[in-house]
């Protein structure tokens, strides 16, 4: 059961671990999203406030004429707190840069700024001074160009300059805000955003093993308390260990209702069944010995006897004819202990085809008639009516006559023994009933048992059977979906009924003609 544990164990942690990644991946998500949209909303707010202040300054904003033509110029006071805004601040004409602020300008510096003089020492200096001009001339001509390449209010887009990242928002003004002051584009760097889903990863990476490791923990102390009945079950069976412990139970909660509980009554009723089929087992093999021993030690004595006896010719005779009956007994029991073992091991085919019954009546009774004549029981058939079935002709054969032998064997000597075959519903019925011994009622319900016989001293016929032929009578009446139903009385006699299901209407009328013709 520990692995059972374990692999709960290792499922419940993973599964905990899985959750809470998840879960953050999708927080993280809507965290990067709501805090990007925050900083376009920031940006936006920036913009506008800009516009109003370029708007308060009106016609101050002023056109001058340069080298380079005439320019749109922001008074120094309004460019000094223009300066105060956040971000990055680019004010344009929509063609050429009006204003824009400090961080925007470091990068206009730097990019302008006179190479050092070159000397050997400084060599290395002068190259990352070279690198770092190039990257901020890069860094404000991307700037630029996507402030330009902005044609809509408040649409924020992304410019990757070489030490962050921006998001980019403008503003354009129709009319514009003084003197073709049309644009103000804003930009903030995205650092934010990374920093916030930075935070959530940290946590992430700290909370997410720590609740696996409880859930685990959890998870094996809950596992080793629901599998201890399992466990107490293994211990239980493991000491059923041989046939002879088989009285021996599992022990089980009487009221658990649950499924180990189920299981514990489960594994008792099949040790239940396997210390019954045991005992039948033991005593099978105790009683068959026991009857084929008998006959062995006869045969052996007659045996000795005929040999001793080699001068007296009809001594002998006698002697080996007693043998060749026990013999014949021998191989009866034989045959009747493969037949039930063959049963028993579902090996035997039964054969369905219609049979009618009449005939095979009609030919016990006469065989049963023979055995009586010695005796001087009559056997009687008062009522015969014709029916068909679906079965062995062989067995069915067996079944009847092992019933009728019963009954003479049973019977005194003057006795009557009536068989009779009816058809009742849709099924057919023999009734073996004779005027012999009977059965006591306590003795009744272990007829059908193997080599069970009741006092051999008030049989007639004294050492005939071995016991067997209920056993495998009752055993042929099953197999053909049928029963059979004793009813006695002690010193009254006996009644035999063997039920069996008759054939289908169809079936058997064909049959019928059949036989007939
Ligand atoms: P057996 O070979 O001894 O006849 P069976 O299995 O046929 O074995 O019968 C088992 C026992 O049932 C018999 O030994 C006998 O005691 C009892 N029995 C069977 N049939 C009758 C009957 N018709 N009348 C009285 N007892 C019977």
């Amino acid at each position: 059961v520990a692995s059972v544990r374990a692999r709960i164990t290792a499922s419940y942690g993973v599964a905990t671990l899985g959750t809470v990644v998840l879960f953050s991946i999708i927080v993280g998500f809507e965290r990067r999203s709501s805090t990007r949209e925050r900083l376009a909303d920031e940006a936006s707010a920036t913009a506008s406030l800009v516009g109003n202040m370029i708007l308060r300054y009106g016609q101050r904003v002023f056109a001058a004429d340069t080298l380079a033509g005439p320019r749109v110029q922001i008074p120094p006071n309004l460019a000094q707190s223009l300066d105060e805004m956040p971000g990055y601040v680019l004010v344009d004409d929509s063609a050429n840069v009006v204003f824009w602020s400090r961080s925007v300008r470091r990068l206009g510096e730097l990019a302008a700024a006179p190479a050092p003089p070159d000397t050997g020492a400084l060599a290395g200096t002068a190259v990352s001074m070279k690198l770092a001009r190039e990257a901020a001339q890069r860094d404000l001509d991307s700037l630029k160009a996507a402030a330009f390449a902005i044609r809509h209010s408040d649409v924020a887009r992304i410019v990757r300059l070489t030490t962050e990242e921006v998001l980019l928002v403008g503003r354009i003004h129709d009319p514009p805000l003084a003197n073709s002051v049309r644009r103000v584009v804003v930009g903030v760097p995205t650092r934010r955003i990374d920093e916030v889903t930075g935070k959530l990863a940290a946590i992430t990476a700290l909370l997410a093993p720590l609740l696996a490791l409880l859930s685990s923990v959890a998870a094996w102390q809950f596992a080793g308390r629901a599998f201890e009945p399992v466990d107490r079950m293994v211990d239980d069976v493991a000491a059923i260990s041989d046939g002879r412990s088989l009285h021996r139970r599992v022990v089980l909660d009487a009221e658990s209702t649950d499924e180990f509980g189920r299981l514990g009554r489960t594994v008792n009723d099949m040790i239940g069944r396997l210390e019954n089929s045991f005992a039948a087992l033991r005593r099978f093999t105790a009683d068959a010995s026991h009857e084929l021993r008998t006959p062995l030690t006869v045969i052996r004595a007659n045996v000795e006897r005929s040999m001793n006896t080699r001068d007296d010719a009809h001594e002998q005779a006698v002697a080996l004819e007693e043998a060749l009956q026990q013999v014949s007994r021998m191989t009866g029991l034989v045959e009747s202990l493969l037949t039930l073992a063959r049963a028993d091991e579902g090996r035997f085919e039964i054969v369905r085809e219609p049979v009618p019954l009449e005939p095979l009546v009609r030919e016990v009774a006469e065989t049963a008639a023979i055995l009586g004549e010695e005796p001087g029981i009559s056997v009687k058939l008062p009522v015969m009516q014709p029916v068909t079935v679906l079965g062995d002709v062989e067995r069915l054969r067996q079944l009847l006559l092992n019933l009728a032998t019963n009954a003479v064997k049973y019977t005194q000597r003057g006795g009557t023994v009536e068989i009779s075959l009816e058809s009742r519903h849709d099924e057919a019925i023999v009734t073996v009933k004779d005027d012999g011994i009977g059965i006591a009622a306590a003795d009744l319900p272990f007829i059908f048992e193997r080599f069970w016989r009741v006092d051999r001293a008030r049989t007639r016929t004294e050492g005939t059977g071995a016991g067997l032929g209920l056993a495998i009578s009752q055993w042929i009446a099953q197999a053909h979906d049928g029963r059979i139903d004793v009813l006695s009385r002690l010193g009254r006699g006996s009644t035999f009924a063997i039920v069996l299901p008759a054939a289908p209407r169809d079936l058997s009328s064909s049959n019928t003609a059949l036989t007939n013709s």
